[in-house]
């Protein structure tokens, strides 16, 4: 399943969305449920909207907490001028800074350099806490993309990731969170960054150092995961900066595609 979170005359609902590729009787919709799909059960309301007529939201409200994953493939850490950290190098990204869709990514007045950073996003089903990695895939709601976004210089500036993670509009995630990928497929998917319709990063997920069930075991292990707590999983190589005027696409293959303009703050 993919799971939207929308806005549609003025309500903000849930739904299930059916795309022309599934080949099913109602393409390009989305089924509405009421309830949290992150909270409890949800059920079919019977409504049915357009979805080039609603306005998709960031999928999930991260309950807790945004956990980063630093360095997480060879050749981004090789770009970084870093060594592979001995073991996942995490940070935390507050709340407050997660957009969805089509929102603007504000370039602060501080920053001098904004970096995309295209990524596959965890989404946390239960609350967990010391998760052997054999049992990764019974916490795992589902995946969406996500863009990490990056004041570099004030990161490299800092030495804490705090804020130049942290400011608002600097989590992307979206368009929707799927449900249906088992941990074999989610490890092995193609991340597409475009800026301006051309390519940046492209690398598979399958060449994360640390795959998907050590970072939740590595996580889980100091601290306790909260239903609708997201997880970034890294970035791969080509990072690079982003200028207000551009438009930053992350694709993950088999997930869907998350596009944001960029702004400088006024
Ligand atoms: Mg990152």
């Amino acid at each position: 399943m993919r799971v939207a979170r929308f806005s549609h005359v003025g309500e903000t609902a849930y739904g299930i969305v059916e795309l022309a590729e599934d080949h099913g009787e109602h393409p390009e919709t989305i089924a509405v449920v009421s309830g949290d799909p992150l909270a409890g059960p949800i059920h079919y309301t019977g409504e049915r909207v357009l979805l080039a007529e609603v306005r998709l939201l960031a999928p999930v409200l991260p309950r807790s907490k945004v956990v980063g994953i630093g360095k997480n493939y060879a050749d981004h850490a090789a770009e970084m001028g870093s060594a592979i950290p001995a073991e996942p190098l995490t940070f935390l990204k507050p709340n407050t800074s997660v957009i969805g869709p089509g929102e603007a990514i504000v370039k602060p007045i501080e920053c001098q350099r904004l970096d995309y950073e295209g990524e596959l996003a965890v989404i946390i089903g239960r609350i967990c806490r010391r998760v052997p990695a054999a049992r990764a895939a019974e916490v795992i709601f589902g995946y969406t993309v996500g863009n990490d976004v990056t004041a570099r210089d004030l990161q490299d500036k800092d030495g804490q990731w705090t804020r130049g993670k942290g400011y608002d509009t600097f989590t992307v995630l979206g368009p929707w969170m799927v449900t249906h990928l088992g941990l074999e497929e989610a490890g092995d998917l193609l991340i597409t960054t475009t800026v301006d319709g051309e390519v940046k990063q492209k690398e598979s997920t399958a060449l994360m150092l640390n795959p998907i069930p050590r970072l939740i075991e590595f996580v889980s292990s100091f601290t306790t995961l909260l239903p609708g707590d997201v997880i970034l999983t890294g970035t791969p190589a080509g990072i690079g900066p982003m200028e207000p005027g551009a438009e930053v696409s992350v694709s993950v293959a088999e997930i869907g595609t998350l596009t944001n303009p960029v702004i400088a703050e006024e």
